[in-house]
């Protein structure tokens, strides 16, 4: 036994249509009944009579003249087709129910009467419309629905799986199952009594190969009108287009024009069809007006991409003047940290660094190093008598002196108040005797304008210097020559110059 006959005999109750849909079953399949008797039954009832009267006379048909009774209609439209038109309506109407999270009865009666739509007017154009296209169209999925019914739980498993892995949901029901939507669906409509006109194409709706000739134009109806309700309420659109257009082109000779215009037409049918199946519709636009939309979305696209790239390059230059903001920020930050305020020279600690890498470097190349450190003479006395400011106009002064009587190499610091420091890298003591003493001499000369004042001073000098031939040597032991060769220079009388002998 089958997993589907499984399915259909045992404990599993598959739902019956309605009882207006049986007595209409079986009303059609008895050949001995008129269509008096068919009209008996849809006009017993009021709703279903409104309903297929309202189809009837909507420009679905597009009949000339207002059919204003069933009989009047059977005769217009024929037996089957409105048998088909008021089993739609019943079948829909009976297998409905509250949409949920796991299932969403509107969205599939949606899909299917515009599958429906999509059916009777892909048939319509390649010359194989019959009065069953619509209904074929609209149950193609009832097995899904019959699904849901019986095995809601499985079945939610399977629509999530769906939307997780993307897999044909053919293949998924088979592997949970054992038979897919379309077997079954083809099997229960047999057994409902419905022909094999709508059973078989159902049965292979989704196939797109080895469907016995007889019944492959109608198979492949239902899977372009399939493709085509995909195209309005599925989420790969694009993708369905490409498959619609080939097959309709290459089999049936069908313009791509005329492809486009079909595609258009059952969204322009589908609105109101949906409507008379009290199904909510949603917004139905053609395709052409979709994509249509699409590329002027895509044109606002383009023009806020260059916006962005405008903007881009806008911040890009903030982002550069920012940066070189930062730069001198950094750069002053950093005089600021290495230079005295007063005098522009370099502070003591960096005059300990530049020291330390000088003494590093002349160890290193074996070339002598020589350190000046000058005091201001009596320079208490300049600040009692004048001033501070005064004082402070004088240090400025000698400091500018010393940077012009000494090398451009050499490192002119202030070591504190008003005590300079000069480091002499490759001079030797002899050579840097020559500098303090023309310095000193300079000094002497000076005459300094501070405060409307003429300022006169000087200065004592001592000196030290490394010579690589020396031994270990420290910067302290340097420093102090260095000092007690100025000391010495003070207790001479000031105005003087020693040199240190380390
Ligand atoms: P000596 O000849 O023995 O060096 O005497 P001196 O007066 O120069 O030495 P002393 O150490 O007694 O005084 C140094 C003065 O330098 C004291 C201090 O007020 C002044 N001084 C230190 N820094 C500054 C400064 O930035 N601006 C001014 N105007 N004066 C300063
Ligand atoms: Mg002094
Ligand atoms: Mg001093």
């Amino acid at each position: 036994m089958s997993a589907l006959s499984k399915l259909l005999n045992k404990d599993i109750k598959v739902p019956s249509p309605p009882s207006i849909a049986m007595n209409l079953l079986k009303a059609v399949k008895n050949d001995a009944s008129t269509y008096k008797e068919i009209a008996g039954i849809i006009s017993s009832d009021p709703a279903l009579t409104a309903k297929t009267l309202k189809i009837a006379n909507s420009p679905f048909y597009g009949l000339s003249r207002k059919i204003d009774s069933i009989e009047r209609a059977i005769s217009v439209l024929g037996v089957t087709a409105l048998k088909n038109i008021a089993l739609s309506f019943t079948i829909s109407q009976g297998f409905s129910g509250r949409s949920s999270a796991r299932f969403d009865f509107n969205y599939f009666w949606k899909r299917a009467i515009t599958a429906a739509i999509g059916a009777e007017l892909t048939a319509a154009m390649i010359g194989k419309r019959s009065d069953d296209t619509f209904v074929t169209g609209l149950l193609q999925d009832i097995g899904i629905l019959i699904l849901y019914y019986c095995l809601a739980h499985e079945y939610a498993a399977v629509i999530a799986e769906k939307k997780t892995t993307g897999l044909p949901i053919s293949q998924l029901e088979k592997e949970m199952f054992g038979f897919d939507h379309q077997e079954l669906g083809s099997e229960i409509l047999k057994e409902w009594g419905l022909p094999e006109t709508i059973s078989i194409p159902i049965y292979y709706h989704h196939h797109e190969k080895n469907i016995p000739e007889q019944w492959e134009s109608q198979s492949q109806v239902l899977f372009l009108s399939n493709k085509i309700s995909s195209l309005y309420h599925g989420a790969y659109s694009s993708k369905n287009i490409r498959t619609i257009r080939p097959i309709l082109q290459t089999r049936y000779g069908v313009s791509q024009e005329d492809c486009d215009n079909l595609i258009d037409a059952v969204a322009n049918k589908a609105a109101g069809v949906i409507s008379l199946f009290e199904v909510e519709a949603g917004e139905l636009k053609p395709f052409s007006e979709i994509l249509q939309e699409a590329n002027e979305e895509l044109g606002k696209l383009n023009l806020s991409y260059e916006q962005l790239l405008i903007e881009y390059k806008e911040a890009k230059q903030r982002a550069e003047h920012l940066a070189n903001d930062l730069k001198e920020a950094n750069d002053k930050l950093r005089e600021l940290s290495i230079k005295d305020g007063l005098t522009g020279l370099y502070n003591h600690r960096h005059f300990q660094d530049l020291f330390d890498t000088e003494l590093h470097r002349s160890k290193r190349y074996k070339t002598p190093l020589t350190l000046m450190m000058i005091d201001l003479d009596h320079f208490k006395g300049i600040n009692d008598a004048f001033g501070h400011p005064v004082g402070d106009k004088v240090l400025q002064s000698i400091a500018k002196e010393m940077m012009e009587c000494v090398r451009a190499t050499d490192i002119v610091a202030r070591y504190g108040g008003e005590e300079f420091a000069i480091i002499m890298p490759g001079t030797g003591s002899k050579n840097a005797a020559i500098t303090g003493e023309r310095l000193r001499k300079a000094i002497e000369k000076m005459e300094i304008a501070a405060g409307g004042l003429i300022i006169k001073t000087t200065v004592s000098i001592g000196v030290a210097t490394y010579t690589p031939e020396e031994k270990e040597c420290v910067k302290s032991l340097i420093l102090n020559a260095a000092d007690k060769a100025l000391y010495s220079s003070k207790k001479a009388g000031r105005n003087k110059l020693s040199i240190a002998s380390i």
